[in-house]
């Protein structure tokens, strides 16, 4: 339990549309501040406006939305803390990259990004891949640490272009908890001196990251493991500046259902499975499909979700959203990566279908059916088809013979299974089908029943030839339910019309 008011934050950047892994933190932060009756806010992270992409901060908030993950306070909502957009913010960090230059913790570099390239480009043809500004190539460089002070105040006073850089300390271990991984020991030799503040006059994402935590009351920094990295150096800037740190938790990566990287954006088309929530194109027009689009139900979705990287400790699989509010703990998210799983994210989505009302899947389908479809009879044939769809246009697109005539036969099947007495069994049972007075699913079984033992026949022999004479295709729903939804006239006609396409199909045979 959380000793001080819960205040978390989803952070992401505009640099694009947001992958399920990004859905996925936004929700564990969800869950997270309403089961400790906290705070879930969104803040846009734009400072680098370099990699900004248009549509991407209105396709971030609506994919939340979609999923139901909405913020207490954000862009667009009123909040004590805001604006919740760091371009707005942008007067506000300036200064507290000059408090970390007056207390010695940064510094100011001249170098140009020429120069810098240069020394990169020697260092790679001298084998060193990696060229870092650090504690010790820091001496060599153009900055206020080698440089004499009037010289210092005479660039300022030009305005040369600068950045303010992290003034890393030498060989010290910053230790820090995180309530995933446990202690994380990372040592200050093998970290750089990151730039804080451009001289484009914004703050990098790690400055502006830890003012807004800072300034917006963030008790848990929960975020992807890909920022893992960073930790320490928002560790030391929290320490520098003199401010409590907040709790960390680095969420595990997502892998790819096959092999063992990251999922990527190119995964899902690559495989077949959305990887996004909702259809993002780009700018130059190509498509990348969402979980919306593809007719998910954003509960399956965001329960499918909730288990990559987390579990209840039970074996329950179904949650809805207050129900995984009540469950989450970050104690029981792993570390290790979670691989994504296109089969069961498909399970999660027919359970889901299954437990709608008929109502309300009749409801979903009702524009996608002709005028003349009633109320009831769609309800029924999403009640005779739920089980078997995985998405509400099944219902309608597998169980087509419920609306019309089967406009072909399952041919495979005829050539298999009709033997040469198959047509006259079917006319017998014709006859005996035009007989039921009660032409409801019970009956119609009973008097089938009677049916084959009074002609010694096999329940096969019969019910899948009925079957295909009425529906055109071999399995699905039973097959006297069928014959009860279409009732006796129907299904005499579509017997006899059957029976003449079979005849003709033999004849061409
Ligand atoms: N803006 C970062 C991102 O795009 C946020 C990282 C964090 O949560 O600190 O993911």
């Amino acid at each position: 339990m959380p000793s001080k008011e819960v205040r978390v934050r989803f952070a992401p950047s505009p640099t694009g549309p947001l992958h399920m892994g990004g859905v996925r933190t936004a929700l564990y932060n969800y869950l997270f501040a309403k089961k400790h009756n906290g705070t879930f806010i969104i803040r846009i992270e734009d400072t680098d406006q370099t990699r900004f992409v248009e549509g991407a901060q209105e396709y971030i908030l609506e994919s939340l939305k979609w999923c139901g993950i909405s913020p207490d306070e954000g862009p667009g909502i009123e909040g004590k803390y805001g604006p919740y957009i760091q371009s707005e913010r942008k007067g506000s960090y300036q200064d507290f990259a000059q408090q970390l230059i007056d207390t010695d913790k940064a510094y100011y570099a001249f170098d140009t990004p020429e120069e810098l390239d240069k020394i990169r480009n020697e260092a790679k043809k001298m084998g060193m891949a990696n060229w870092q500004y650090n504690v010790v190539s820091r001496m060599n460089m153009r900055n206020s640490l080698t440089l004499p002070k009037s010289d210092v105040e005479k660039l300022l006073a030009d305005e040369v272009p600068y950045v303010i850089r992290m003034k890393m300390p030498r060989n010290e271990d910053v230790r820090f908890h995180d309530v995933i991984r446990g202690w994380v020991v990372v040592n200050t030799n093998n970290l750089d001196d990151k730039v804080l503040f451009k001289s484009d006059g914004m703050p990098t994402y790690h400055l502006a990251n830890i003012v807004d935590d800072y300034s917006m009351k963030i008790s848990h920094v929960i975020r992807g493991e890909e920022w893992l990295p960073s930790a320490p150096l928002h560790v030391l800037l929290y320490d520098a500046f003199g401010w409590e740190r907040p709790e960390f938790a680095h969420l595990p990566l997502l892998l790819k259902p096959d092999g063992n990287g990251k999922l990527s954006k190119r995964d899902g088309d690559r495989l077949g499975f959305p990887v996004f929530p909702i259809d993002w194109k780009t700018s130059e027009g190509e498509l990348f499909s969402g979980y919306r689009e593809k007719g998910y139900f954003p509960d399956a979705f965001i329960n499918m979700l909730a288990f990559l990287g987390w579990n209840p400790g039970t074996t329950q699989e179904i949650f809805s959203l207050e129900q995984l509010i009540d469950s989450f703990t970050l104690e029981r998210v792993s570390k290790a990566g979670a691989k994504f799983d296109p089969e069961k994210t498909k399970w999660f989505q027919q359970q889901y279908l299954r437990a709608k009302a008929d109502k309300t899947l009749a409801a979903i389908l009702s524009s996608s059916v002709s005028n003349s479809v009633s109320d009831e009879n769609l309800e029924t044939i999403c009640k005779l088809m739920k089980e078997r769809a995985t998405f509400p246009e099944d219902i309608i697109n597998d169980g087509s013979y419920l609306l019309e005539n089967p406009s072909s036969y399952d041919k495979k099947m005829i050539s298999k299974k009709w033997k040469s007495n198959t047509d006259e069994i079917m006319n017998k049972w014709k006859e005996t089908l035009l007989h039921i007075e009660n032409f409801d699913s019970q009956t119609i079984e009973t008097n089938f029943k009677d049916f084959l033992s009074k002609n010694e026949l096999g329940f096969g022999a019969v019910l899948l030839p009925f079957r295909i004479l009425v529906t055109g295709v071999s399995a699905g729903p039973g097959m006297f339910d069928i014959a009860a939804f279409l009732g006796k006239q129907e299904v005499i006609s579509r017997m006899e019309i059957g029976l003449n396409h079979i005849t003709k199909i033999k004849h061409e045979a």
